[in-house]
């Protein structure tokens, strides 16, 4: 079961001088979805963490960005998806899974009848790593909390993972995508589940794995709906 933040984490976040937010009250990022908030308090603490995002500069990614991607999309969504972290289009439109990785997100999609629109789209880092290197440990971990208030103010009914980078960090794993799909993970104590898949942007260089993906959108699907 993965909380997004192991030990190492903290101890890199510690080393760094970066307080660590801890979701209501609770010793570990809960991302509880039976903890209602008022309806009225949701839109200020989407924008107070926009807001803080915007402006961030726990790590050195802020002074390579363009700008901040903070994620889009439907802030009800029954789907969560979690990508990397932004790359050079991201970067320059602010928005995540732009690009032709992002339209075949989009189809992907729309082939379990979503329309981009219904879900919620954001990635583990909010500023791209320049020339779209991995993200470092130190990066991710700074980065952590912002992921985990957007999931708990969303409360997805699942997250899918797409991509090595997003399904490692999100679950605190080091198997490769081959090996963390086709299983329901969950993350956090609400447990919500996670199901990984490849990136889009893999898919279009490795055509002949859109027939895994596809298995991989019908199992999110049928958990998403149970
Ligand atoms: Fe802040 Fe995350 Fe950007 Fe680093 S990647 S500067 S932690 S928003």
């Amino acid at each position: 079961m993965g909380h997004f933040l192991n030990a190492e984490q903290h101890r890199i976040l510690q080393a760094m001088d970066i307080p660590v937010w801890v979701a209501r009250g609770a010793e570990e990022n809960s991302a509880d979805p039976d903890q209602n908030i008022p309806d009225q308090n949701i839109d200020t603490l989407w924008d107070r963490l926009e807001r803080e995002v915007a402006g961030c500069t726990r790590c050195q990614l802020h002074q390579t960005r363009t700008q901040t991607v903070f994620g889009v999309g439907n802030q009800t969504a029954q789907w969560m998806i979690l990508g990397e972290a932004p790359g050079a289009d991201e970067d320059r439109q602010g928005e995540p899974f732009v690009g032709r990785a992002g339209l075949l997100l989009n189809e992907m999609l729309r082939a379990v009848g979503l329309a981009r629109s219904d879900v919620y789209i954001a990635n583990i880092l909010k500023c791209r790593p320049p020339g779209n290197r991995d993200p470092g440990a130190g990066e991710v971990a700074a980065c952590a909390d912002y992921l985990t208030r957007q999931i708990e103010l969303i409360r997805p009914r699942l997250i899918l993972a797409v991509g090595r980078i997003a399904a490692q960090n999100l679950l605190d794993e080091d198997q490769p995508v081959g090996k963390l799909r086709g299983i329901v993970h969950e993350f956090g104590s609400a447990k919500i589940p996670v199901v990984v898949t490849y990136h889009p942007a893999y898919l279009l260089r490795s055509p002949a794995q859109k027939r895994k993906a596809w298995s991989d959108l019908c199992l999110a699907r049928r958990v998403a709906d149970s």
